[in-house]
């Protein structure tokens, strides 16, 4: 029998010695995080924290973000810091003495609310079965609560950095957290290395704004730990203002990763959440399109990924920038990525090895 993962191993520590590009892997639990570890991942270029407020958790922000009252907000609050110091302690943990880039959260927001389609079918099967009209009473006060938070456009809504800006306590519970569970491991002889990145942003303003509120916050967990901290603070680059302002955003920022996901949906003005749909499928049997565009990363695209790089490096020489969308795991888009000068490419665990060998393929070319 062929010792496959053998072979496997020893052409991708070849691939290694060719490589320029780093590989790191989008994780956010500590089973993916040591899963990348060993097929070669050198850190977590994307920690999605919303993917771990789910279930109970879900109803927990959802109810600091309907209740007006102070206690029960804060009750909310202390809930989800207490959850998320143990998550990234695992996280840490598992990748320790490796960067771990954290994203602050950024989903929309209605995907921490109750869906007001389903509501509305519990409330008429609530009905139909004749059940307590004040229970009724109180489902149809939690629709309306609700309804006032949709919007007409979630993915140009409120998420990303704007969430951080509308309800600073998240940022701040989060940054805490992350900084808890670092001081923490520290002091248990470990070497954790995260990083915080703020994600969807389009001005230096709004990027200065939560780096101050991060720092302010690490000053705070150093002081209350006794346990000294660097973190780096950067951005997500995944707008196409950003690539465009990206030498102003840099001086703000110690790291950039490019959201090619969001990108390509905001540079063509294309659903990312619809590719499957109607007209996409036809550019492509028509070769208006030549490939899909959310798979392997376009040529313009590329372009203001190639300016954001370029940029961000005039306004912060020490900067350091990788890509975090699909694209990182895909050999063409890698081979772009290699040219246009990227630091390291981030993608899913199972896609490691790929882009490895990708990596040196396109340096070897
Ligand atoms: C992206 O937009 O490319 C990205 C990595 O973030 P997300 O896919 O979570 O929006
Ligand atoms: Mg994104």
């Amino acid at each position: 029998q062929p010792e496959l993962t053998g072979d496997l191993d020893t052409i991708l520590e070849w691939a290694d010695e060719f490589r320029t590009l780093g590989v790191r892997a989008n994780a956010d639990n500590p089973e993916d995080a040591q899963l990348s570890r060993e097929f070669g991942a050198e850190g977590i270029g994307l920690d999605r924290t919303e993917h771990m407020f789910l279930g109970e958790r879900k109803q927990i922000i959802q109810s600091f973000i309907l209740n007006e009252d102070e206690e029960t907000r804060e009750k909310a609050i202390a809930d989800l810091y207490a959850a998320q110091t143990g998550d990234f302690y695992g996280m840490f943990k598992a990748m320790d003495g490796l960067p771990v880039i954290v994203r602050l959260l950024d989903p929309p927001l209605h995907e921490f609310l109750e869906s007001p389609r389903t509501l509305d079918v519990e409330i008429a099967r609530m009905e139909a079965s004749g059940a307590d009209a004040r229970a009724v009473a109180e489902k149809r006060a939690l629709l309306a609560k609700i309804d006032s938070f949709v919007e007409a456009n979630p993915m140009l809504g409120l998420r990303g950095c704007r969430l951080g800006i509308v309800y600073p306590i998240l940022p701040v519970m989060q940054v805490r957290a992350i900084a808890t569970a670092a001081a923490r491991l520290k002091k248990e002889g470990l070497d954790p290395r995260p990083e915080i990145m703020i994600p969807l942003v389009s001005t230096v303003n709004e990027l200065a704004k939560l780096r101050e509120v991060a720092q302010r916050t690490i000053a705070e967990v150093v002081e209350a730990e006794g346990v000294e901290l660097h973190l780096e603070i950067g951005t997500m680059i995944e707008l196409p203002r950003a690539a465009v302002t990206a030498d102003e955003i840099a001086t703000q920022a110690d790291f950039f990763s490019f959201g090619t996901n969001d990108l390509t949906q905001t540079t063509f003005g294309f659903s990312r959440d619809d590719v499957e749909g109607e007209f996409i499928p036809q550019y492509l049997t028509e070769k208006l399109l030549p490939y899909n565009p959310f798979a392997t990363i376009d040529p313009g695209v590329a372009k203001l990924v190639k300016m954001g790089v370029d940029l961000g490096r005039q306004g912060n020489p020490d900067l350091t920038v990788g890509v975090c969308g699909e694209h990182g795991g895909d050999p063409d888009s890698i081979h772009a990525f290699h040219k246009i000068g990227l630091d390291y490419v981030s993608c899913s665990p199972y896609r490691v090895p790929v882009a490895r060998l990708a990596a040196a393929q396109a340096a070897l070319k």
